[in-house]
């Protein structure tokens, strides 16, 4: 292809994608596809000889297409949104376009210090004291793998990465039991182990870390002789939106000298606006390790993930390398790959840039309040259906149902939901049994599409009655 041809098919490809955009509502949300439909039409072999970019292109929009679900359908309320607003979509083109690695600073200074004015754009609109820094990893998981990390060389005394952990004793993590499964798979990988990471129960209408029970676990761990490292917390958990109550949690934390790290992958994006900030993160700016993803709720185009920082000294010394061919001269700068496990980055600060621009800070506060309101809205109507039930009330813009009947009603209930097409929902699971999740996010959606849902569930319900 030479680049005359890629600035055809460029411009081909954005005229497509807004035609998708606006067709949207049109689709099923949910691919409606069954296992082994889309590799069976792919040839089993690669080309040996070059094809044309209209085949390619023909065969892109009807053998993958169809297998597509659309994350970006303004009726997807399933699981949490993955939202690419379109300022950050086009960002992201500008990313793919020059195609820089931006490891380090002199790999292109640009995307560095953009991305330190973001992670400073970030922490004012979350009310962050001064001092806070950060950096932008890929999810999540990462950036709370790197907090384990920390926990780990800091509780070692900074001897792990060198001598590894044999001999030193059990390491122990304390969570609540309404974590993210990245929290579990942070502590296999860092070699802490599952065994070491203590889940305590939780209580009142959020679903917060019992401090007391903590407490009790540290002490008790210490008696035993183990060696407890850190605390993660959450705000916004994904099954049911738990919120653990801040302060308490870090004064056990500090009186017990632990790093402490706030997972609120999913939430985080809230606290722009002020009454959110006030209600659930009190204390936060006690926390040393804050992680959000901007490539959920706020709409920056996945993947997006920001580490917020209290110091970051404890960090670069768990993650910091410099081999002689990554070092640099002249002026002090910041090399963010010494903040993060992988060495190659891009520049995800862009689609912030973009996107805060754009909307303003108000705009994208006006999205999350409509969607927190109208999940409200959705859930008083359905609280009034014929036998069925809340089984949470709204975190945010994430609550929970269940129909009449059993656990295998629910999932029925669920698939037919699904195979309808309208609408797209995720079973979880809440006090032992199985629950239907609901969450309002998505960038486009409207009071209308959230209201749609109520239509669709009752006559998707009636159509499971009037057929048993
Ligand atoms: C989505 C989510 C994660 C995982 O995020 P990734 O960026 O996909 O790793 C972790 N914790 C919570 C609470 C989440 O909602």
């Amino acid at each position: 292809m030479n680049w005359d041809d890629y600035t055809r098919w460029g411009e081909h490809i954005a005229r497509w994608g807004g035609a998708y955009h606006k067709s949207l509502r049109e689709r099923p949300v949910r691919a409606q596809t069954r296992a082994g439909d889309i590799a069976a039409q792919l040839p089993i072999a690669p080309p040996e000889r070059p094809e044309p970019m209209d085949a390619i292109m023909d065969d892109f929009e009807t053998i993958v297409m169809p297998g597509m679900t659309h994350w970006q359908h303004p009726r997807f309320f399933a699981y949490f949104p993955a939202n690419a607003s379109p300022p950050s979509m086009l960002a992201e083109q500008l990313v793919n376009t020059v195609a820089a690695q931006c490891m380090l600073w002199q790999t292109s200074p640009a995307a560095t210090e953009v991305e330190g004015v973001m992670i400073d754009w970030l922490r004012q609109a979350m009310q962050l004291p001064d001092g806070f820094t950060g950096v932008i990893q890929d999810s999540a998981s990462s950036a709370t793998l790197s907090a384990v990390l920390t926990m780990r060389e800091r509780a070692t005394g900074y001897t792990g990465n060198r001598d590894g952990l044999a001999g030193k004793g059990a390491l122990r993590i304390y969570c609540s039991d309404q974590v993210h499964s990245s929290i579990d798979r942070a502590c296999w990988v860092a070699g802490i182990g599952q065994d070491n990471l203590v889940k305590i129960s939780t209580l009142g209408p959020r679903y917060g870390i019992d401090p007391d029970a903590l407490d009790a676990a540290i002490k008790a761990d210490i008696a035993a002789g183990h060696t407890p490292a850190g605390i993660i917390a959450i705000t916004g958990g994904t099954g049911i939106g738990a919120c653990d109550t801040l302060g308490p949690v870090l004064t056990v934390a500090k009186a017990h000298d632990l790093y402490t790290h706030l997972d609120a992958a999913w939430a985080g994006s809230a606290m722009i606006c002020p009454e959110f900030r006030a209600d659930f993160w009190e204390d936060v700016e006690r926390f040393d390790s804050i992680v959000f993803n901007p490539h959920k709720w706020l709409g920056a185009q996945f993947d997006c993930s920001v580490q917020f920082l209290r110091d970051a000294a404890p960090q670069l010394n768990t993650l910091k390398i410099e081999p002689e061919y990554l070092k640099t001269t002249g002026e002090a700068v910041t090399n963010y790959s010494e903040w993060t496990i992988p060495l190659g980055r891009r520049f995800r600060a862009l689609k912030i840039w973009f996107l805060i621009r754009s909307y303003g800070l108000d705009g994208l506060r006006t999205r999350m309040r409509n969607h927190v309101l109208w999940a409200g809205e959705l859930c008083a109507a359905i609280r009034e259906l014929d036998g069925f039930e809340i089984t949470t009330e709204p975190m945010f813009s994430l609550f929970s149902f269940r129909c009449p009947g059993d656990d295998a009603m629910q999932q029925t209930l669920v698939d037919a939901l699904n195979d309808d097409g309208r609408i797209y929902v995720t079973q979880g699971a809440f006090d032992g049994q199985k629950i239907i999740r609901f969450q309002v996010g998505q960038f486009d959606t409207t009071r209308d599409d959230v209201m749609l849902a109520l239509d669709v569930i009752q006559e998707v319900w009636q159509a499971i009655n009037d057929a048993s």
